[in-house]
């Protein structure tokens, strides 16, 4: 394996504020600290000069990296690619929320070479938005999406979120159609999961909140994909669908376990079967790095039966499935007990070198990889 690596994340790990339904690492956003936080990553790439180059995809997540200034996130691109250099034609998405980005900040962005954008638009419907915590409206969502077009955007990704408390197979098909009509390349759909420690789960335990029925759920998820193959779109992981063309390359890489470099608070790297992560804290990690130091917390070497695990994991989120020929002994988990349950069971199907999921493995998803491991 190669010891540079050509595809970066960099993490923003600043919101508006906290949704109450998100687990991630985030804290809320300050100017001053928002500034020393972009030096220390660049401090962090210079440190890192010789972990990337010649990169394929750049991909700034958060967090919100669309609440930086525009200068702000043209200074982070210049110093990628000062330190690593970018290969022409290099996929370069910043994710973003409606009413964090103005049309100028959208232009400021394009100018700068970002050429993806991914918008968390979540719903189009406003007491959607509202059951998530949002600081958004279905109109400033329309509008960025309008925006990011307007200011030169032609691979404009947007977030949608199924299985909100309230919401019904109507309101979200009637999300999803509004949605197309923007026209936006690449459409992701995730179902809201209340994750442990959320304010999100703690209202469903107390009985303040009720998700809708699991069958409903389970319903919105086809008809939210099966609209957009109508559409014209892709569907090629899970979640993702795409115009032809325009699957998110940062994204294939990670399903197809591929190396990565992550920068930043909290962000994991890939290298050399090697996994590593970084502390979460924005303070820790600026001081770290002031002192020349890289805050890595966690490091794993993946070998053996994790990394059988891995391939499974990563290689069948995708709806071309896990090139066997990659897995060190494939041809035993094709032949195994577990997967032949799974073909009886219509979860799984094999086609040539190719383990997929069928059209049902896909909402069952989980099921399926617990019996496989
Ligand atoms: S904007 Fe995104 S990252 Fe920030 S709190 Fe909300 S869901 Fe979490």
């Amino acid at each position: 394996m190669s010891s540079a690596v050509e595809y970066l994340y960099i993490h923003i790990p600043f919101c508006i504020r906290k949704c109450p339904y998100c687990d991630f690492y985030s804290v809320p956003f300050r100017p001053q600290l928002a500034e020393a936080y972009v030096n220390a990553l660049c401090t962090e790439m210079e440190l890192r000069r010789d972990a990337a180059k010649d990169l394929r995809t750049v991909y700034m997540g958060g967090g919100t990296p669309g609440i930086l200034s525009g200068d702000e996130i043209a200074g982070i691109l210049t110093a990628a690619k000062a330190t690593f250099s970018i290969r022409p034609g290099a996929e370069i998405t910043v994710e973003t929320n409606p009413g964090t980005v103005s049309l100028e900040k959208m232009k400021i962005l394009h100018g700068a070479g970002v050429n993806r954008i991914s918008i968390g638009v979540q719903s189009l419907h406003e007491r959607e938005l509202a059951a998530l915590g949002r600081s958004h409206t279905a109109d400033d969502a329309l509008r960025a999406v309008h925006d990011a077009r307007g200011a030169g955007f032609d691979n404009i990704s947007i977030d949608l979120i199924y299985g909100i408390p309230g919401q019904t197979l109507q309101t979200w098909e009637a999300t999803v159609l509004k949605a197309l009509e923007s026209s936006p390349e690449h459409i992701s759909t995730y179902e809201l999961t209340p994750e442990k420690n959320t304010p999100l789960y703690r209202s469903i335990g107390q009985g303040a909140v009720t998700l809708p029925d699991e069958e409903i759920v389970t319903e919105m998820y086809y008809r939210g994909t099966g609209l957009l193959k109508e559409h014209g779109y892709v569907h090629y992981e899970i979640s993702n669908c795409a115009k032809p063309g325009y699957e998110c390359v940062h994204n294939l890489n990670y399903w197809n376990r591929g190396e990565y470099l992550g920068l930043g608070t909290g962000a994991h790297s890939f290298s050399n079967a090697r996994r590593s992560g970084k502390i979460k804290a924005v303070s820790g990690y600026i001081q770290s790095i002031a002192k020349g130091d890289i805050p890595v917390t966690e490091e794993l070497d993946i070998k053996g039966a994790d990394e059988i695990r891995e391939f499974i994991f990563l290689g069948m989120r995708t709806l071309a499935g896990l090139d066997i020929r990659q897995v060190p002994g494939g041809e035993s988990i094709l032949k195994s007990k577990a997967v032949e349950e799974l073909v009886r069971l219509g979860l799984v199907e094999i086609a040539g070198d190719f383990l997929r999921l069928t059209g049902k493995g896909l909402v069952l998803s989980n099921e399926v990889f617990v019996r496989m491991f």
